[in-house]
C-alpha cells in the first residue's frame, strides 16, 4: 500500500533533497481540495521526514487526520489515467 501511494503522491508532485526544491503538476488544480492538501502536504512533510515512515505517517495524520480516504481517491485516479 505504501508504494501505491507513493507512485499515486509523485505522479502530481515531487520534493527533492537537499535543495528543497519542491514540484507540483498543474493537473494538481483539477482535483478537490482534500486531494490537493494530501498531496501538498506529502510532499511539504519530507522536509522533516524523507521517508515514509513513522515519523512522516504521524506528521501526516496529524495535518491531516483520517487521509486513508484521499490516499484510496489518489489510487483510483492514478488507476484510470
Ligand atoms: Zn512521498
Amino acid at each position: 500500500m505504501g508504494c501505491e501511494r507513493e507512485s499515486a503522491a509523485h505522479k502530481w508532485a515531487s520534493y527533492t533533497r537537499p535543495s528543497g526544491l519542491l514540484i507540483f503538476s498543474v493537473e494538481l488544480l483539477a482535483l478537490a481540495e482534500a486531494l490537493r492538501d494530501d498531496v501538498i502536504v506529502h510532499e511539504l512533510l519530507h522536509e522533516r521526514a524523507p521517508n515514509h515512515g513513522k515519523l512522516w505517517k504521524s506528521l501526516m495524520h496529524a495535518y491531516l487526520g483520517d487521509y486513508g480516504v484521499p490516499e484510496a481517491c489518489l489510487r483510483a485516479i492514478v488507476s484510470r489515467a
